[in-house]
């Protein structure tokens, strides 16, 4: 067998690894096993790939000086890649996430425009035009720039920092997104047909960044999920059309799955929080307004201590558990758990209603979950949970607020109108733990917390629940 057969045959089994782990990881119980084969997948593939022909050629022409640069740096980025892995805070995943998403698709802009320099510069006749080549460069460069610049702009709103929270609402901001599409088809078009003028293709990577900037800015209020996993497609799109730039068929499968996937999730993200994509993306979002806190609030709030929140859980035969981003800050889950088992031992029904875009990223209260070892079978999805509320007698809140927001219910004017949420209102009574009557993402007033039926518990949400539970058990 020729070593192309075998580089090949390799190509073909990461690919393989590739789609079994995606399969695995759409459930909780195979997602770890699903993880690890993909990175065998991709450890093949680099292997392989470094066989390949060109790449051998190239990695010879380079000369052993520029090898041994390579090498550090290959060896600084697993190093700066392996402490970020282990650091990062659990809260922080989505905006690393972000980042990773955005160095994809930087790097497969680069190489994009390497390919095409070392093209150009070896051919001794300019490159023909509206070739495979041709076309694939200029669409990675653009999706790449456009990756790379939204999840930077996604990374900034998730970090929540102060210039980049709210959305940007200038009127203009269609006819600039529309001015700057228009100059990104031209110079598709120039690039295509004259390959060899890379001032062209650089001029493109650098309208893309800024439409990457355009698009991503006016998003705001609770829509950010559907943005991170649309940069996640596009990431993936990107590598695809690199994949084809540099004629490597696993990076076009690859890149292929995470752009069908990451489209795939858009659509589920839409779906749970009742949007279309467009209006996600061109929707007057942040034209609309919230109602003011003060209204809302004053003088209805009622907080309650440790002791008479224990007195109602004393009574509760169903207490429905609803985890939000604030559980994930105070690391309070392995707290819930041992609520709930103090619960289940006085003879309650414990079960948790998980919300679609609670937290920060998809399926972000699963694993907080999962990691405390809670059942996956005790968690429930909204659709199903939702009818539930009106028999439950106490709805524990813990950290969430825009997902129990009944303002996406009754107020068509909020930013989050039109976004299901988890009914908790209805059920008998609501025990809202959180430190203080600040919002949620979405940055909105919640008249939950002003409702007849709702007990404030102001506190970090790890403290409420040790306490809570000690307080249950004494008594
Ligand atoms: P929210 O962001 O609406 O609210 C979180 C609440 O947690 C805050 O009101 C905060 O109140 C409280 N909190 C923070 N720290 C603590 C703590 N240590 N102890 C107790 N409470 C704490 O969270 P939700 O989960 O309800 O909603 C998620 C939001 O994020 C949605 O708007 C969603 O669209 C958005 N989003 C989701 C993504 C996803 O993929 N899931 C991605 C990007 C955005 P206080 O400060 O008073 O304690």
């Amino acid at each position: 067998m020729s070593s192309q057969a075998l580089i090949n045959l390799a190509y073909l089994a990461a690919s393989m690894l590739f789609i079994v782990a995606f399969k695995l990881m759409t459930g909780p119980r195979t997602a770890v096993r699903g993880n690890y084969l993909g990175a065998a997948g991709m450890v093949i593939a680099i292997l392989a790939a470094c066989c390949e022909g060109p790449v051998v050629a190239r990695l010879t022409s380079v000369g052993s000086g520029n090898l041994v640069w390579l090498a550090i740096a290959a060896a600084i980025g697993s190093v700066i890649g392996a402490v970020m892995a282990l650091k990062y805070p659990m809260t922080g995943m989505p905006q690393m996430v972000a980042l990773l998403n955005g160095f994809g698709g930087a790097a497969s802009a680069i190489v994009a425009g390497a390919e095409l320099w070392n093209a150009a510069s070896a051919a001794e006749v300019p490159l023909p035009a509206w070739t495979q080549f041709a076309i694939a460069t200029a669409f990675t460069g653009l999706i790449g720039a456009v990756t790379l610049w939204g999840s930077f702009v996604a990374f900034a709103k998730l970090e929540e920092l102060p210039r980049f929270k709210k959305a940007w609402t200038d009127p203009n901001r269609h006819w600039i997104n529309l001015a700057l599409a228009a100059a990104t088809l031209l110079l598709i078009w120039g690039v295509c047909s004259h390959p060899s003028w890379i001032l062209l293709y650089w001029l493109l990577v650098i309208v893309g960044s800024a439409l990457g900037c355009t698009l991503t800015m006016p998003i705001g209020g609770a829509d950010m999920p559907v943005v991170i996993c649309l940069l996640n497609s596009y990431s993936g799109l990107a590598a695809a059309a690199a994949g084809f730039v540099i004629d490597n068929s696993v990076l076009v499968i690859a890149g292929s799955l995470v752009g069908a996937s990451g489209l795939i999730l858009t659509a589920i993200m839409c779906q749970a929080m009742n949007r279309s994509l467009t209006g996600v993306l061109f929707g007057g979002l942040g034209t609309t307004t919230a109602a003011n806190a003060d209204d809302v609030y004053a003088g209805k709030v009622k907080s309650a201590s440790a002791e008479e929140i224990a007195m109602v859980l004393e009574g509760a035969e169903r207490v429905v558990i609803v985890p939000g981003y604030g559980l994930a800050v105070a690391q309070a889950q392995h707290a819930v758990r041992e609520l709930a088992n103090a619960l289940e031992k006085r003879g309650a029904t414990v079960e948790y209603a998980i919300h679609p875009v609670a937290g920060r990223m998809p399926g972000h209260m699963n694993v907080l979950l999962a990691e405390a070892d809670i059942p996956y079978e005790k968690l429930r999805e909204m659709d199903d949970i939702n009818p539930t509320f009106p028999e439950t007698d106490v709805a524990i809140v813990i950290g969430a607020n825009d997902v129990v927001n009944p303002a996406a219910r009754t107020d068509p004017q909020s930013p989050i109108a039109g976004m299901p949420i988890l009914d908790v209102d209805k059920a008998k009574t609501v025990v809202v733990v959180k430190r203080s009557l600040s919002p949620g993402f979405a940055g909105i007033p919640n008249p939950l917390f002003a409702a007849d039926n709702t007990l404030m518990y102001f506190a970090d949400g790890k403290k409420a629940i040790l306490d809570l539970t000690a307080a249950l058990q004494r008594g």
